[in-house]
């Protein structure tokens, strides 16, 4: 295996949970491609770019790999599967003239700081924590026949606390009772600390009862609109969380990946998104669904202090994974 090859596997591994990192140096053009006012580049300059062995098509998917990293991009989709995490991207893997195209977007605000997080520059030294259990008060979040999400958001945000104060963070919560609180007032309290991370915690529903797994929703970069809807003008702002694109997807990932991991629970994607938590935090921030309430499988697990706890267990590795990874210069 190259140097770059062995390099890369390094990093990648390490935001998904291995332990050694080394520098990543590589000099490529990259070949881009204008298509209806969108700013491509090439499969191929990304495979030449991160030094990855082989480029194919298989089924519905373009193929880069070696023999630690591979991805998958769904051809005329946006699911693309890095090392088997699935990644919701902002833009569709175009097929166009024998040539595959990546927006540059996904590539420098997903693929890149994905594949190195220890250049991610504005990932500064962390030593706190901000956690903040969705709903609360007159606002219970989802509801099923065991409980309210506001409380379980609650459950699984103390038992973090506990782990991360064990591990020497202080830990912030924006609320630690059942009580309501706006959306601005979290964002506030926020941005009061620094060197800090943002995590808020919630559990979905809807689906009509057959949607299930667990999703990781960061900040949409600058020109990206938020999951499921079309693009507005607005979107196009660049907002306080912005300042943390990079951070953002890492923390996504390294959470994401973990809670995978641990919880056995089907992968519905990183996605992107505009919640005003997200928007409005100046740290890296993510919002996690650890399961859907309205499905009869999970309801059951997340009222069990067991998987709340298995849970809080995975975000509490995630952020000691990120840390390393981001740190590491
Ligand atoms: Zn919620």
């Amino acid at each position: 295996m190259s140097y770059l090859a062995r390099s890369l596997r390094n990093a990648f591994l390490l935001i998904l949970g291995a332990k050694l990192l080394c520098t990543v140096t590589a000099a490529a053009a990259w070949e881009t491609v204008r298509h209806k006012g969108q700013e491509y580049v090439t499969a191929r300059s990304i495979k030449e770019f991160y030094g990855f062995q082989s480029m194919q098509v298989k089924g519905p998917f373009l193929e880069l790999e070696n023999r630690a990293v591979k991805i998958q991009f769904s051809i005329g989709g946006q699911e693309v599967f890095m090392n088997n995490v699935k990644f919701v991207f902002s833009f569709k893997i175009l097929p166009l003239k024998g040539r595959y195209l990546i927006s540059r977007i996904d590539l420098g605000k997903l693929v890149d700081p994905v594949l190195r997080p220890s250049y991610i520059r504005t990932a500064t030294p962390f030593d706190t924590v901000i956690i903040d259990p969705g709903h609360g008060g007159n606002d219970p979040g989802a509801v099923n026949q065991y409980g309210l999400e506001a409380n379980y958001n609650l459950a699984v945000a103390r038992v973090l606390k506990q782990q991360l104060e064990a591990r020497r963070f202080k830990v912030i919560m924006t609320r630690n009772s059942d009580r309501a609180l706006s959306l601005s007032e979290r964002v506030d309290i926020a941005n009061r600390f620094q060197n800090a991370i943002f995590i808020s915690i919630h559990f979905n529903s809807g689906g009509r009862g057959r949607a299930e797994g667990i999703e990781t929703f960061t900040l949409s970069p600058a020109g990206v609109a938020h999951y499921g809807r079309e693009r507005r003008q607005d979107d196009f702002q660049l907002r306080q969380g912005n300042t943390q694109d990079s951070a953002n997807i890492a923390l996504a990932t390294a959470i994401h990946s973990t809670c995978l991991l641990k919880t056995k629970r089907p992968d519905r994607g990183i996605r992107r998104a505009r919640f005003s938590v997200l928007t409005g935090v100046k740290h890296p921030a993510i919002l996690l669904e650890g399961g859907f309430m309205s499905h009869s499988y999970e309801a059951k697990l997340i009222a069990n202090a067991t998987y709340q706890r298995t849970l809080a267990g995975a975000i509490t590795d995630a952020i000691m994974k990120y840390r390393m990874a981001t740190m590491r210069r």
